[in-house]
């Protein structure tokens, strides 16, 4: 809706009351009875094993008999999950019609993957998956202590302010919602006060943001020596990978609890930060295997995440690699009561790589640009083999020292022989979707 032609001319006050239309149907759609009644059920697994265990065994069942019968590539499976194969998105790329189930009453939603890594994939989705997405939605919201009418912000990719648009105000308002919803397009410094103020003006209780948008946000605050001046109960962040030392940061500067959730649009894992900074992975969204991948620096074991999607009967995924990877942990409870297995961290999504000197790929970036100073965000860009250009965000503090500290530092990650440039510019470039990727490599 955002992209076509009557929202970009219509004033501000009614592209307000088209997006606020939009926003009612789809509410009305997703949150009816059964999502209130399935959310309740989930919410009563949280402190109670014994629940969970047998929720995630009957729907584990369920779904691969309805594979195995419905769908052409299980049909020569058995029920044990064990004996079905791993497979990826190439995989399923190249055998597309073979998973979709012959039974397609009703509405279809389709949607796609990213595709950061391969051509991007289509997944058809049923009303109904929709609705239980929505009740694993509600009950992150329960988590982070948000009710139902409290005013919330939305910085998470929507285009609602069209890009070309070069002055403010860079927010709508979504009424029936009780929500701002701001740009993540529009991020650039000489904003940033405006952002802030928009959401503190607005009375806003929750933020549900991307985390390169809200890390943005605080690396500002923190710039300026200063802290959000409204009150929130806390801050919900997804769809990108947020790092340990950015969630605190921004923990810091907005003064509340961040949680953060890691979930794909094959829907085959979900995995929620806790009150406690502990991330659960949760085994009623989907059942989740860890194959192991070898040891992080820190002497951690890693793992990749493999799911089952248990939420899609129209497009089943079983022993999907995700390709991503999470560290594990020895912790076996938490603080928080909640009976969810725990890991330690998740890291950077595999997509973004840089290809170093020796012509290995190098996935994990994010301790470039630790100990620099003034910087508020980076981005790699590599179209040749030697070359790598740094975009970054800065402020005053980003002097030549610095500079060359950086480029010290991208040099020890990738080989001393490497050509490095750096440009400071207004923003880092973006996705479609508003998303910011650590590394752009397109070789
Ligand atoms: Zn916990």
């Amino acid at each position: 809706m955002f992209t076509n032609k009557v929202y970009k001319l219509s004033p501000v006050f009614i592209q307000n009351i088209l997006l606020s239309s939009r926003a009612f149907i789809r509410k009305k759609l997703r949150e009816n009875k059964e999502c209130e009644q399935l959310t309740k059920e989930l919410i009563s697994h949280d402190y109670d094993s014994e629940a969970l265990k047998q929720y995630q065994s009957k729907t584990l069942k369920n779904v691969l008999t309805e594979a195995q019968r419905n769908i052409a590539f299980y049909q020569r499976f058995a029920d044990d999950i064990n004996r079905f194969p791993y497979i990826d998105k190439a995989e399923v790329n190249s055998n597309k019609d073979k998973f979709l189930s012959p039974n397609k009453s009703g509405v279809i939603i389709k949607g796609s993957t990213s595709g950061t890594t391969g051509a991007p994939l289509s997944i058809p989705q049923n009303m109904q998956s929709v609705i239980t997405e929505q009740a694993f939605i509600n009950r992150m919201m329960h988590w982070a202590g948000i009710q139902h009418n409290d005013k919330r912000a939305w910085l998470r990719g929507d285009m609602i302010v069209p890009q070309e648009q070069k002055k403010g105000p860079f927010w709508r308002y979504s009424y029936f919602e009780n929500m701002i919803l701001l740009s993540s397009f529009h991020l650039a410094q000489k904003n940033l006060d405006g952002y802030l103020n928009a959401m503190q003006n607005y009375g806003v209780q929750a933020i549900q943001a991307y985390p390169s948008s809200i890390v943005t946000l605080a690396k500002h605050l923190e710039s300026n020596d200063t802290y959000y001046q409204g009150t929130l109960k806390s801050i919900i962040t997804s769809s990108e990978s947020l790092s340990k030392e950015d969630k605190a940061l921004v923990e810091r500067r907005f003064k509340c609890t961040v949680f953060d959730w890691y979930g794909l649009f094959e829907r085959v894992a979900a995995i929620a930060s806790c009150e406690h900074g502990r991330y659960h992975i949760l085994t009623d969204y989907a059942h989740v295997e860890l194959l192991p991948a070898g040891k992080a620096e820190n002497g951690r074991d890693r793992a990749e995440i493999v799911g089952t999607n248990f939420n899609n009967s129209l497009y089943p995924l079983v022993r999907y690699k995700t390709g991503d990877h999470v560290l594990l942990s020895d912790e076996i409870s938490c603080p928080c009561g909640r009976v969810f297995p725990i890991i330690d961290s998740i890291e950077g999504r595999m997509g973004d790589y840089l290809i170093a000197e020796d012509g290995q790929k190098v996935h994990i970036l994010n301790h470039i640009p630790k100990g620099v100073s003034g910087l508020l965000g980076v981005q790699f860009h590599q179209e040749e083999y030697m070359k790598i250009r740094v975009l970054v965000t800065c402020n005053n503090d980003f002097t030549a020292d610095q500079k060359l500290k950086l480029v010290c530092n991208v040099k020890e990650r990738l080989g001393s022989k490497i050509d490095i440039t750096i440009a400071i510019v207004d923003d880092l470039v973006r996705t479609k979707n508003g998303k910011v990727r650590q590394a752009i490599c397109t070789l």
